[in-house]
């Protein structure tokens, strides 16, 4: 007899995961099937969580090495312990899957370690370890298999000297020289990661910009930041491919647009352009799904064309992040319990954890332009906040987008200080369809960063009261 469930989810990231627990919390009999080793994902195996670890840990390397000093803190000489280093990006990574292991058994999920494929209406088959396998019967199946590193052609990652995001995290030693391919969200934390350390970091990339899908003005001035920092870009130019000799690789480039060949010496490279979904394996083809040609399982709230059959996070259109992951997740558990579920993209952020960091929400100048909606534009400077100036990190600035007429806020971008962790107000504002007079006129502690956000939503009427 297969075991049978209310709902069984392929894939334990934080799509995955979070349905897990919201299906199991409205009483749901759940499953959950993960073919890694630990739950949690891209996200906390591989990404969002490791990354972060060597963020923070760089950052306060090189704060030591090159700020504690005007702060009147003397240390002796400061050296790197890169082992260390990745030891305690190691144990974030342990705490937290072990975490979700134990969430999922108070929410009462079983959980399955192995790879799932859907076998037709209501029946997954996990191949488990041991070679067997087991079918589960379900009344609901959700796809949540994520999304994985999209390869270039003709460069061939070998995760030690062509490297993924997932080798990037796991250099043993600091390479001399490191090129990005790619001046996206990843190769902008990993390659800061890096610089911090040591490399010197030479960044390709095919468009003309930097972070291409944030606002132009953020872009344009990340860039002139991280090259302040020491970082070399160079836009609108692509890699046609990368040669080993030894230990050593060149990497050829040309203009985007063709010709005016470069070729440049690199110790480690890191491919960066992008990540595609992961439906490998996934007998999509035995409940007739048809990813569409980037390879997204099309949905409309989350159901797919197949009766019975979900698909949130990675695998499905929307931001590829982590928190829109899990968003979908908790919604797609309602919808199956027959509550009301719905997320709204345009109110996701989305955070680049770089020096300073960036963060967005909402639309952009460029889109406002290109839809034709009138807006207003308010904007603060960190250089004119005084939490910022007290603590000399006064890179960056707030920008709030209204609309002409109605005052609500389309969007909103930060670039200085904790931005990722400010962009919150701001969201939760646009979930609100609050009005930037809203936030102008809401009391923000003093002395605090915040106070940045309040003076920008002040200046979409004019009234900037601090500069
Ligand atoms: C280096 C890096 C840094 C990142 N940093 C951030 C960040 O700071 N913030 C942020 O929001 N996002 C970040 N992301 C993106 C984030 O990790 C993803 O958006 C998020 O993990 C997507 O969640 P998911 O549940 O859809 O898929 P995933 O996290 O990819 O999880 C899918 C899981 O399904 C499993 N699986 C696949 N197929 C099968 C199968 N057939 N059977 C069983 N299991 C299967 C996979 O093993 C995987 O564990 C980062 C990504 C990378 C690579």
């Amino acid at each position: 007899m297969a075991d049978t469930y209310d709902v069984v989810i392929i894939g334990g990231g934080p799509g995955g995961y979070n349905c897990a627990i919201r299906a199991g919390q409205l009483g749901l009999k759940t499953a959950i099937i993960e073919m890694r080793k630990t739950l949690g994902g891209t996200c906390l195996n591989v990404g969002c969580i490791p990354s972060k670890a060597l963020l923070h840990a760089s950052e306060l390397y090189e704060m030591a090495n090159s700020e504690f000093a005007g702060m009147g803190i003397g240390t002796g000489k400061i050296t790197l312990n890169l082992e260390k280093m990745m030891e305690q990006k190691a144990d974030a990574v342990t705490g937290l899957t072990k975490g979700v292991a134990g969430l999922m058994k108070k929410n009462k999920v079983d959980h399955f370690h192995g790879k799932g494929r859907i076998a037709g209406k209501g029946k997954v088959v996990v191949a488990l370890e041991d070679g067997s396998e087991k079918t589960l019967e379900t009344k609901n199946i959700v796809i949540a298999t994520g999304s994985e590193v999209t390869p270039l052609p003709g460069v061939e990652i070998d995760e030690k000297q062509i490297v993924s995001s997932t080798g990037a995290l796991e250099l043993e030693s600091v390479p001399e020289k490191l090129i990005l391919i790619g001046a996206g969200v990843i190769g902008l934390e990993l390659g800061s990661v890096w610089r911090r350390l040591g490399s010197q970091v030479t960044v390709v990339e095919y468009l003309d910009r930097v972070l291409p899908t944030m606002d132009g003005e953020i872009s344009k001035q990340a860039k002139r930041l991280f090259e302040k920092q020491g970082m070399i870009f160079k836009l609108s130019r692509k890699v046609t491919g990368v040669e080993k000799d030894g230990k050593a690789l060149k990497v050829t480039t040309e203009a985007a647009s063709g010709g005016e060949e470069e070729v440049l010496d690199a110790d480690v490279v890191l491919v960066c352009i992008g990540r595609r979904p992961y439906t490998d394996g996934l007998g999509l083809e035995t409940v007739g799904i048809e990813p569409d040609k980037r390879g997204f399982i099309p949905n409309e709230h989350f159901k797919t064309s197949a009766d019975g059959v979900w698909v949130i996070g990675d695998t499905t259109h929307g931001p590829m992040l982590a928190h829109k992951a899990e968003d979908d997740g908790t919604a797609c558990a309602e919808l199956i319990a027959g509550k009301a579920g719905h997320v709204n993209y345009l109110a996701t952020p989305s955070v680049v954890y770089t020096r300073p960091e960036i963060a967005s929400v909402g639309y952009t100048e460029e889109q406002l332009k290109e839809m034709g909606r009138e807006y207003k534009t308010g904007k603060f400077p960190f250089m004119a906040n005084s939490r910022a100036r007290t603590n000399h990190d006064t890179d960056g600035f707030v920008k709030i987008l209204a609309d002409a007429k109605t005052d609500e806020i389309l969007g909103g971008h930060i670039m200085g200080p904790h931005a990722g962790e400010m962009i919150g107000e701001i969201a939760l504002a646009m979930e609100f369809r609050a009005a930037s007079e809203d936030i102008a006129r809401t009391s923000h502690a003093h002395p605090t960063l915040s106070e940045a956000i309040r003076q920008a939503a002040m200046g979409v009427e004019g009234w900037t009261m601090q500069m």
